[in-house]
């Protein structure tokens, strides 16, 4: 009987071993879950570097400086807020200050890398597989996150691509491409390799410039960028202003950013003799003007590979018989049905130069210059003499980023 009690007593004092061991692994391993989550909270996903730093290219010590002198926060004159958008037409009007992030509602992180056409992964990330949810805080840009693509023409390359290539393009050079049409040994030594020929014809002629538009959205497509960005090479980008606004976005959702160069959405007549249905129908839409520059986020990109990749992007230029800027917007806003986001930091030679305050220049994405008639249509900023400088885009630079090479010392920073 005692042998009994004692074996009872043994068993059961095992059983409350078990017990109070499962006990102590349970609150183990909620602690360690509880660790982690609220780690995430903090620090939220990492993105594979050190957070918002910018990252130029290899520098020259002034463009460091200057760097490091625009890492710091400025106004944004054109963030998204949902709260303020007047819709004019189908396209989203942005003109207030607000600290709101870009993303849509519901909008997950975007994978590590991002998939290019080719990769399998690609037709997961457009079914949205490889978004992840619940991200605290959204993906930082970073610099080299974006492509820029410049369009530019062999009878260009020595005035206006030489001034890029002084000025704005030493603040992303790994980034920047030039689109042209010829072999020009001198620049592609000089932009290490960034030169593409794209075999379009020269001129300034809609089929010309489709043509380069074309080349330009391919050459991101094969690429694993999660931004492109087009500009003229009569404009001057603001590079590190430019990686802060699509900060404000996310590059998984579709983004068309941009600022329309007329003041209500463009009526075009379809001439479908082909079809029956079709005759003479009127369509309306929005376009971002291809002087001022704007910016395609990869996933509406992608979204457009099936109508406007491999040389589709000129056909639709000839269907419509408009020039690059407005198949763009045709495509977008017209057959995908995505809003032109309006971003009035961006400029071009349409609008009066001289009207940009030099206390904004920091704020603003792009400018740029063109002779009217007899007259210089180009912003108005201290600097080089007239005649060094006609365009001032040297002046500008060097009021942005006095620390470069290039500025005279007298120049101070504001
Ligand atoms: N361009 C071109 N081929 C030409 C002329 C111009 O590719 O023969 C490019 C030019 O480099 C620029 C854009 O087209 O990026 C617009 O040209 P431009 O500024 O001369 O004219 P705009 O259209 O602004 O009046
Ligand atoms: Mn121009």
């Amino acid at each position: 009987m005692r042998c009994l009690k004692k074996k009872m007593s043994q068993v059961f004092s095992l059983t409350q071993r078990y017990k109070r061991t499962l006990q102590v692994m349970a609150a183990g391993v909620f602690l360690i879950y509880m660790t982690l989550v609220l780690y995430q909270n903090v620090y939220g996903y990492s993105s594979g570097s050190n957070g918002q730093e910018l990252q130029y290219g290899p520098a020259d010590p002034a463009v460091a400086a200057a760097a490091a002198a625009v890492a710091e926060p400025q106004n944004v004159i054109a963030k998204r807020d949902n709260s303020v958008n007047s819709v004019i037409g189908n396209s989203h009007v942005i003109n207030s200050v607000s600290s709101s992030s870009g993303q849509r509602a519901g909008v997950g992180g975007p994978p590590a890398s991002y998939p290019t056409r080719f990769d399998k992964s690609y037709y997961d990330y457009q079914n949205g597989q490889l978004s992840v949810t619940g991200t605290p805080k959204p993906p930082t840009t970073e610099l080299d996150d974006l492509l820029i693509s410049v369009k530019t023409t062999k009878g260009y390359h020595d005035t206006r691509l030489e001034m890029i290539t002084k000025t704005w393009y030493q603040l992303a050079k790994e980034q920047t491409w030039f689109f042209t049409d010829t072999n020009d040994q001198h620049y592609q030594k000089l932009t290490n390799g960034h030169m593409v020929n794209t075999n379009c014809s020269q001129g300034h002629f809609r089929k010309a410039l489709c043509c380069k538009m074309g080349k330009e959205y391919e050459f991101f497509l094969d690429s694993a960028k999660r931004w492109w960005c087009h500009f003229d090479d009569d404009n001057y980008v603001n590079v590190p202003r430019l990686v802060r606004l699509l900060d404000e976005y996310s590059p998984t959702q579709d983004w068309y950013l941009g600022k329309p160069s007329i003041s209500s959405p463009l009526e075009i007549f379809l001439d479908n003799t082909k079809s029956s249905t079709e005759v003479n129908k009127k369509v309306t839409f929005w376009f971002a003007t291809g002087g001022a520059g704007f910016c395609i986020s990869r996933a509406l990109a992608l979204k457009m590979l099936p109508i406007a990749s491999s040389g589709k992007f000129m056909a639709i230029g000839d269907k419509i018989r408009f020039p690059d800027d407005v198949t763009m917007g045709f495509i977008i806003e017209h057959i995908l049905n995505v809003p032109l986001t309006v971003v009035d930091a961006f400029h071009s030679h349409l609008e009066p130069m001289e009207f940009i305050r030099p206390e904004t220049f920091h704020d603003q994405v792009s400018f740029s210059y063109a002779r009217m008639k007899n007259e210089w249509n180009v912003v108005k900023v201290d600097g080089f003499d007239l005649k060094t400088d006609p365009k001032r885009i040297y002046s500008l630079h060097c009021y942005l980023y006095p620390f470069f090479s290039i500025c005279p010392k007298t120049i101070k920073r504001r």
